[in-house]
């Protein structure tokens, strides 16, 4: 019988009992960093604080915030808190938005960090009787180191795949009978289309699970994957600069993911004045590490767009819930004065009975903004008349106008003519950068 938790006594914890131990580490965190960050020290004597004036979690609105680029500026060893040699690990941001950024782990950074994947796995039905195939990519990227750990801690037999080939991924999934497949949203939809074309049917593999994250995804593309993998698919979340993945993980409800707040304590900001909001209300996340040594952050913004609940989970597990980032604010584009999220566009197309690949152009022609869609259609819609496709095109603009309130040009592209993606995928084409 599979366990329900990893951690029981964690995950279950009465709230009280959580926020003393909260602040109890964040009291001794703060003092941590204070001794050993000179740059983070500065930031807290500018802003008039010391380690005396924190007591406790609620104390922690008056330490000052850090940023991508304070870790930019402070590249590479500018954060580090402990001896070089005590650090057994670096890992490195994707460098989705610019400049990579590098974290340094001790071992007891990667032992709770490995924890909390484990965590994700068994709150994913993971137990030692399962083969875990691990298709985030294995190097500085944290997916795949962070999976690969907690999948060992598990005892899963673990399948090292890292991304790409495709073909061996599907290879070794069927001939091992892999149950749990962990990789980015995007790869999954990709190797469950692989699948489909080299003629299995979802009930053909094995699979019962999928962990997907590290990139924005749709609840629209939760059901188009777990249609075309016949699993159940679990989101997890996290980030390099706390760690990476298992920072926040989905149990059955699959209704937000469970932050493991005993090592990362979760606010949201409004990011425009950085003033605290209150449990219920959009907006940015900022996480302060509680236990980490050797790159401990207090209060990083994420940029990532989400909302904190903190009500009942019939799993059981009392850690605070977040919902799905819609994106990062850097996500959002502007276009002609509308705020528009890459993640509403993938809602309609899949709405809509398209498939998930999909690439969004935005630019500006004689000073207004314009937005181009390109969607691909099946292979029936393909070999239709000009004057059928017309009509699907129109069809699929007022969808999004709906959606949006501004009208895209949509273009319906032949099957296969998008290139799919191995890790993150790349979405969103923004030409208007270059007159910025
Ligand atoms: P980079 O910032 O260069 O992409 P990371 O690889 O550390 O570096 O990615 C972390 C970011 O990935 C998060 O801040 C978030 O924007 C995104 N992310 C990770 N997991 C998820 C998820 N489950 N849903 C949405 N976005 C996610
Ligand atoms: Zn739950």
């Amino acid at each position: 019988m599979a366990e329900r938790y990893w951690r029981g006594d964690i995950e279950t914890m009465p709230r009280e009992k959580m926020k003393a131990l909260q602040s109890e580490r964040l009291v001794k965190q703060v003092r941590h960093v204070w001794n050993n960050v000179p740059y983070y020290r500065a930031l807290m004597e500018k802003k008039g604080v010391t380690p005396d004036d924190i007591h406790g979690t609620e104390d922690l609105h008056l330490l000052p915030f850090l940023c991508k680029d304070d870790l930019r500026e402070a590249y590479p060893y500018g954060m580090l808190a402990v001896p070089l040699s005590d650090c057994v690990r670096i890992q490195s941001t994707s460098g989705t938005t610019g400049k990579r950024v590098v974290a340094f782990y001790t071992q007891d950074d990667i032992d709770l960090w490995e924890d909390c994947c484990a965590r994700a796995i068994v709150a994913a039905g993971g137990t030692r009787d399962d083969v875990c195939q691990v298709c985030y990519g294995y190097g500085l990227f944290t997916g795949g180191a962070g999976l690969h750990g907690g999948s060992h801690k598990v005892g899963c037999l673990t399948l090292p795949m890292s991304s790409g080939n495709t073909e061996r991924q599907i290879q070794f999934m069927m001939d091992l009978g892999a149950t749990i497949l962990c990789c980015t949203p995007s790869y999954a939809a990709y190797i469950g289309e692989s699948l489909r074309e080299a003629g299995y049917r979802p009930e053909d593999n094995k699979l019962k699970a999928g962990i997907f994250g590290a990139e924005p995804w749709t609840e629209e593309m939760r059901r188009e994957i777990e249609s075309l993998l016949g699993i159940k698919a679990y989101d997890i979340y996290g980030l390099t600069e706390t760690s990476g993945p298992g920072v926040a993980f989905e149990c059955f409800e699959q209704h937000g993911m469970h932050i493991n707040e005993d090592h990362f304590y979760p606010e949201i900001i409004d990011p425009s004045t950085g003033e605290v909001l209150p449990d219920g209300e959009k907006g940015e996340l900022v996480f302060t590490s509680l236990t980490k040594q050797a790159f401990p952050l207090l209060r990083y913004r994420t940029k990532d767009i989400c909302v904190l609940s903190r009500g009942e989970c019939s799993c059981g597990r009392t850690l605070v819930k977040m919902s799905k980032p819609m994106g990062r604010s850097d996500d959002m584009m502007i276009i002609r004065g509308v705020n528009v999220f890459p993640s509403q566009i993938e809602t309609v197309l899949l709405r809509e009975g398209y498939s998930p690949n999909y690439r969004i152009t935005v630019d500006r022609v004689n000073h207004t903004d314009t937005l181009d869609i390109d969607v691909e259609c099946t292979p029936e819609q393909f070999s239709d008349t000009v004057g059928d496709l017309y009509a699907l095109e129109k069809q699929l603009t007022a969808a999004i106008y709906n959606m949006l309130g501004i009208t895209p040009k949509v273009h319906l592209v032949a099957p296969k003519s998008i290139t799919r993606s191995e890790g993150k995928a790349v979405r969103v084409i923004d030409k208007r950068k270059k007159y910025d």
